[in-house]
């Protein structure tokens, strides 16, 4: 988890290919979707063109499909989802489906400012349509609104690390590292 821009993505590429398993990233499916041309692209493109979640119906759907992927077996690293808590009950009921448990939630937090000029230097460099000002300040928002409650969820279960996503990425996944071990000893 974590705002707009703290880096998710990055992160969770290195972390999940360290523990080989597969990153499982809501956005990168809808963006796939989108550029397919599917119907659950066309109908998530709406949302992300104006800074809202897709709604949770659909987005749980998608998910619950991808977990049930062979692949899927060895573990998995979710990235970007659950945002919700509608989101936390529907992944608890996967996880139980599947016999899986969750090992842990990862926190990456950075400052305000920091993360829209991340996000406005990754518009310029990857031309995501979602990235102009206007429509980062209102996925901040939704995320404040929508998502940062959930660390409270989490925190009240043990799972929660906190990791500060600011500075240098490799010292990041460092951090991140060493949240995990945390996490599994516990
Ligand atoms: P991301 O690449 O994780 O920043 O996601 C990009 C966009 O995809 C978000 O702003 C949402 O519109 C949509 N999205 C990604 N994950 C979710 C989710 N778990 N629930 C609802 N919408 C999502």
């Amino acid at each position: 988890m974590g705002p707009p821009g703290a880096g998710k993505g990055t992160q969770a590429a290195r972390i999940a290919d360290r523990y080989g398993v597969p990153p499982i990233s809501t956005g990168d499916i809808f963006r796939e979707n989108v550029a397919a041309g599917t119907p659950l692209g066309t109908l998530a493109d709406r949302y992300m063109r104006a800074g809202e979640y897709v709604p949770d119906d659909v987005t749980d759907a998608m998910v619950s499909d991808r977990l049930a992927q062979p692949d899927c077996r060895p573990g998995f690293l979710l990235d970007g989802y659950p945002r919700t808590l509608q989101q936390v009950k529907q992944l608890d009921a996967m996880l139980t489906d599947l016999d899986v448990r969750l090992d842990g939630v990862l926190v990456l937090t950075a400052g305000a400012d920091e993360l829209v000029q991340r996000l406005l230097d990754r518009a310029r460099a990857q031309g995501r349509a979602d990235d102009t000002e206007p429509v980062i300040r209102r996925r901040q928002a939704v995320y404040l609104q929508e998502t940062a409650p959930l660390t409270a969820e989490y925190a009240a279960r043990g799972v929660l690390a906190e990791v500060d996503g600011t500075g240098r990425v490799d010292h990041v996944t460092d951090r991140i590292h060493t949240a995990i071990s945390r996490l599994r000893r516990r």
